[in-house]
């Protein structure tokens, strides 16, 4: 989902205000990644309807409102007969709804084939490591980057190298060099069949976002349990139920994939983007929630502080010194 205001609920400023410039560059970033790369990537801006299932959940929607407005977002109340004029299979008992007409979304499995494809269309090379890679340094700088395909080591010279392997980032990185990075476990279904919903749809509990071929993803909890990779029935139980009550509908559908993904998360929850540790050694990481919606000015603003653009020193907000200056850090959790 690509719903700045809706996601961003107690973040920074600075997020916000990247989340909302990000959003505005997305449809020219999309159409050329599509043009380049020739995959549709079902990209919508079609809104969000958010709704009310009882009064704690509509108390719940009176603190997203002002929010929404606050950034210059429309949004606008709904009864629940002119929710469900614009989401039939809805259930009766929605009581009314905010129409944030203005969000966005996009299959994140779809852009990130496009971005493969159009990336090497554009001459870049992708190499699918058999084992962690390794950051090659000498004293005065990073020497490149080191892996294993199909069993032969791979060295790839460079004087730049950016690490983003999101959650993961500090196994490559190394103690000395550790982000107070944790794992926000995600886990969600994929159900496929008839097309019930045209809009993405939320309660406080759960959202429905449509996706084409008839395939509705049902997301997401946010557990912080470390790398714990499993599905569990209480979970994927509540979520359904809650799919069920927003829309009953949905009882019909397939179930096409449980599974479970890992947001990355920095200690402040912000990303941290820019030069850290050695010369020519720089991170893309701690996107949380929001890496989707965020990816494509993240992707300009690491270039730009590589190829020394502007003033080369990024968005400070976003700098990972503020994690003690380019310097091991402990390791925290809160
Ligand atoms: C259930 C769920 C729902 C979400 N919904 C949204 C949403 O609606 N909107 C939104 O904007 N964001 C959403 N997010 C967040 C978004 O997915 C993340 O912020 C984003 O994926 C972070 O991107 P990344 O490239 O930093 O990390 P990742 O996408 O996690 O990619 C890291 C990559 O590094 C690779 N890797 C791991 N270890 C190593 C290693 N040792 N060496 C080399 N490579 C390695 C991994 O295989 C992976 O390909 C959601 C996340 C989850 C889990």
């Amino acid at each position: 989902m690509l719903a700045p205001a809706a996601e961003a609920r107690g973040a920074e400023r600075e997020l916000i205000d990247f989340a909302l410039e990000n959003c505005a560059y997305f449809p020219e970033f999309v159409s050329e990644i599509e043009r380049i790369s020739g995959v549709d990537c079902d990209y919508r801006e079609n809104g969000t309807l958010l709704v009310a299932l009882n009064n704690d959940d509509r108390l719940a929607l009176t603190h997203v409102e002002p929010l929404q407005k606050e950034f210059g977002l429309s949004v606008e109340w709904l009864s629940g007969k002119e929710a469900r004029k614009l989401e039939p299979f809805i259930s009766p008992r929605v009581i009314g709804a905010l129409w944030a007409r203005n969000d966005k979304h996009v299959n994140p499995r779809a852009l990130h084939r496009a971005l493969l494809k159009a990336f090497e269309s554009e001459g870049g090379k992708v190499i699918v490591s058999d084992e962690y890679p390794r950051i090659l340094q000498q004293a005065d700088g990073i020497r490149g980057a080191s892996c294993a395909s199909e069993g032969k080591e791979v060295k790839i010279p460079a004087e730049q190298v950016v690490v983003a392997a999101g959650a993961w980032t500090n196994d490559i990185l190394g103690e000395d060099l550790r982000l107070p990075m944790r794992p926000i476990l995600g886990q969600y279904i994929r159900l496929i069949g008839e097309e019930v919903l045209e809009h993405v749809v939320r309660t406080p509990d759960v959202y429905l976002v449509p996706r084409a071929g008839g395939e509705l993803f049902v997301g997401a909890s946010a557990e912080d349990m470390g790398f714990t990779l499993q599905n569990t029935a209480g979970v994927i139980g509540d979520l359904l139920q809650n799919a069920w009550r927003a829309c009953p509908a949905v009882s019909e559908l397939k179930i096409e994939e449980v599974a479970v993904g890992f947001r990355p998360a920095l200690r402040d929850n912000l990303p941290a983007m820019g030069q850290w540790g050695p010369k020519g050694l720089f991170v893309a990481t701690g996107h949380f929630r929001h890496g989707v919606m965020l990816a494509p000015l993240s992707g300009r603003l690491v270039a730009d502080i590589m190829l020394g653009k502007g003033d080369g020193q990024g968005r400070k907000a976003f700098d990972p010194k503020r994690f003690s200056g380019g310097k091991a850090t402990e390791l925290q959790f809160f």
